[in-house]
């Protein structure tokens, strides 16, 4: 018999590396189980998602590559499985991305990797995945943990969290508030967390707050507070938050912490 070897085209790629990416689930998951780790229901690389800013958005979601170099032990990906291995070129990457996108179909694009060349070269951008049980070696200890999966996501969200406030929101390092265990706080978002220990810095005056000042408060994401400024040089005072977006749960939040 002889054994015909083709080489998978896009589409076979996009099949092959996307039912891969399930193990390691998109960023920035919500934090209850009806708003995180949903797929779309067509095209499994189009990926909906919760924002950390509470936002909804969706995704292009794909592996690069899952050829990996590592053996990693709780990988489902790790060198030693038999599995189907490909990689897609930047072009191709670009070109289906592109393709939904213009289609309207997907507003952001979440890549991941196995690691091509070296950890450093394919670990350019930040990403955090909760430990998964039962894809792993049996041995490791995360596989016959008892913390309950609510807890592990809560915590893969709050990295994510203090990842925003970081790169988004001016916070330093040194800033961000961890809990008498040196873990972040399963109860309170990072930004909350750091207001209730600087009462002093609230209320925070909306109509003469600068952009960092406002991004401080809970509840107020970086396009609110450009609302907030850009309504400021058009309008003058603001009254009530009404007046800069629809009244939710996170406006009313946001209020507590105001002076109007
Ligand atoms: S480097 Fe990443 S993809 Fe490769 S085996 Fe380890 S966890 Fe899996």
């Amino acid at each position: 018999m002889v054994a015909i070897h083709t080489n998978p085209d896009t589409r076979q790629k996009l099949e092959i590396l996307s039912s891969d990416a399930q193990y390691d689930l998109a960023c920035a998951c919500g934090t209850s189980d009806t708003n995180r780790r949903i797929r779309g229901q067509g095209d499994r690389w189009i990926y909906p998602v919760t924002l950390p800013n509470g936002g909804q958005s969706v995704l292009f979601r794909t592996l690069i590559s899952n050829v990996c170099a590592n053996d990693c032990k709780y990988c489902p990906l790790r060198s030693n499985q038999d599995l189907r291995r490909c990689v897609m070129e930047p072009e191709e990457t670009v070109n289906a991305f592109m393709e939904y996108y213009r289609a309207r179909k997907v507003f952001g694009l979440f890549l991941s990797s196995g690691v091509t060349v070296t950890p450093d070269r394919t670990m350019d951008r930040v990403y955090f995945s909760a430990y998964q049980r039962g894809l792993g070696d049996a041995s490791l200890p995360g596989e016959s943990s008892v913390s309950p999966d609510e807890q592990i996501l809560t915590r893969e969200h709050r990295l994510y969290q203090v990842d925003w406030l970081l790169r988004k929101y001016g916070f330093q390092a040194a800033e961000i508030p961890f809990t008498e265990s040196g873990n972040l706080s399963a109860t309170l978002d990072p930004k909350e967390h750091w207001a209730s220990q600087h009462p002093e810095r609230f209320p925070v005056d909306i109509n003469r707050a600068d952009r960092l000042e406002l991004l401080r408060v809970p509840g107020l994401g970086p396009a609110l507070v450009d609302r907030i400024l850009q309504y400021r040089t058009q309008h003058g005072a603001i009254q009530s938050l009404d007046r800069v977006a629809k009244p939710n749960k996170r406006l009313q939040k946001a209020s507590s912490f105001l002076k109007f």
